[in-house]
């Protein structure tokens, strides 16, 4: 068994484990868990990053019909209290301007699928924000990049909507509606979403044009260990050919307030969070160094013990976040700097801001 463990811990260090591998370390947390924090501590030392940024959901008017999503409402009904809203100009401006003057570096820009959406609309918001303000947009998920290539009077390509969009300001792209790379799961919990092929696709035309992304996973649903190490293993794939993920975040699926929530009987516990965020560490491992904790989904509090269990990077201040709440997230909806580098220096490690690529600020 030692001997196996031994040449096992060789390749992962070689970053060459295979699925099966993944699978068998996956069932035997303890040798996981220490592997996962080694390749940690090699790859990102003792520093926990943050962001200082802001997100908005410009409109939750939504033709989407995902079975995880506590956010959407259709043009002209209301869901519960939520009524459908589509942010003007203005107000899109005034959140930009109050979260620069509170020292933001990025706006993170997503909204529903909403029926009259062209892509001058997603461009005009892009360039409306550059033309008055210095900041890193990290905007609309390859799900949105696909509604507006085929949105109403579009008709342009997927390659041709980046280049636009690209030239309007925008900076990196959020690798959400990634959910699980399964088209057999994806056909139950988001059945009218871009399938796999489209999301990787849509990645790799994006990378090719210079344009980073994340990459998410959505755990803890109907999914099996199985589709997440797949997931992983098709992150690695891209990753190795094009090196444009920024970073590697799973996402915790929320009960509450949705459909697919009334057939999960309870949501994953700190157990299987630890082991998916290890198991990103030692798949990705050496392609993809940077791996989220999202303390929006996790809470503050599990999320910071994450950084023990392969993560390195707590996400960004958000100051606001509607998705998540709506399912039933209770961590709020800002956390402030000062907040981000007390719980980093309460878990014994160095907190650093970052860009959106990055960068650590002095
Ligand atoms: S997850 Fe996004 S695309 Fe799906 S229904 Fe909700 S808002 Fe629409």
């Amino acid at each position: 068994m030692r001997n196996d463990f031994d040449a096992l811990h060789e390749k992962i260090r070689k970053g060459e484990i295979e699925r099966e591998e993944a699978v068998f370390l996956a069932n035997k947390p303890s040798l996981l868990f220490g592997v996962a924090d080694e390749l940690r501590r090699e790859e990102r030392g003792e520093e926990v990053t943050y962001v200082v940024n802001r997100n908005i959901n410009f409109t939750n008017v939504c033709l989407g019909n995902c079975k995880f999503c506590a956010f959407r409402v259709r043009a002209g009904e209301k869901r519960g209290r939520e009524k459908g809203y589509f942010l003007s100009q203005e107000e899109v401006l005034n959140k930009v301007e109050e979260a620069v003057n509170a020292g933001a570096t990025e706006i993170c820009i997503q909204g529903g699928l909403h029926p009259y959406l062209t892509l001058p609309d997603y461009c005009g918001i892009l360039e409306e924000i550059k033309s008055q303000f210095d900041v890193h947009l990290h905007a609309f998920s390859p799900m949105e990049i696909f509604h507006a290539a085929t949105g109403t009077g579009s008709g342009v390509s997927e390659e041709e909507v980046l280049k636009e969009l690209k030239n309007a300001g925008l900076g990196s792209i959020p690798g959400t509606a990634a959910e699980i790379l399964d088209d057999s799961v994806r056909e139950r919990i988001c059945p009218s979403k871009i399938r796999t092929e489209k999301w990787v696709e849509i990645i790799r035309t994006a990378h090719r044009l210079g344009i980073p992304t994340t990459a998410t996973m959505l755990y803890g649903h109907i999914e099996t260990l199985e589709n997440r190490v797949d997931h992983l293993f098709k992150i690695r794939e891209i990753q190795k050919e094009t090196g444009g993920f920024t970073e590697f975040v799973p996402l915790k699926f929320m009960r509450q307030n949705n459909e697919l929530g009334r057939t999960v009987r309870c949501e994953a516990d700190f157990l299987e969070s630890a082991v998916v965020h290890a198991l990103a560490r030692v798949i990705l491992h050496p392609w993809c160094v940077n791996v989220q904790a999202s303390w929006v989904k996790l809470g503050v509090s599990e999320a910071q013990r994450m950084l023990d269990f392969g993560a390195n990077d707590l996400g960004g201040t958000l100051m606001e976040e509607s998705i998540s709440r709506l399912s039933g997230a209770v961590a709020g909806e800002y956390l402030r700097p000062e907040e981000f580098e007390r719980l980093i220096k309460d878990a014994g490690r160095t907190p650093r801001q970052r860009s959106t690529l990055y960068k650590i600020f002095e």
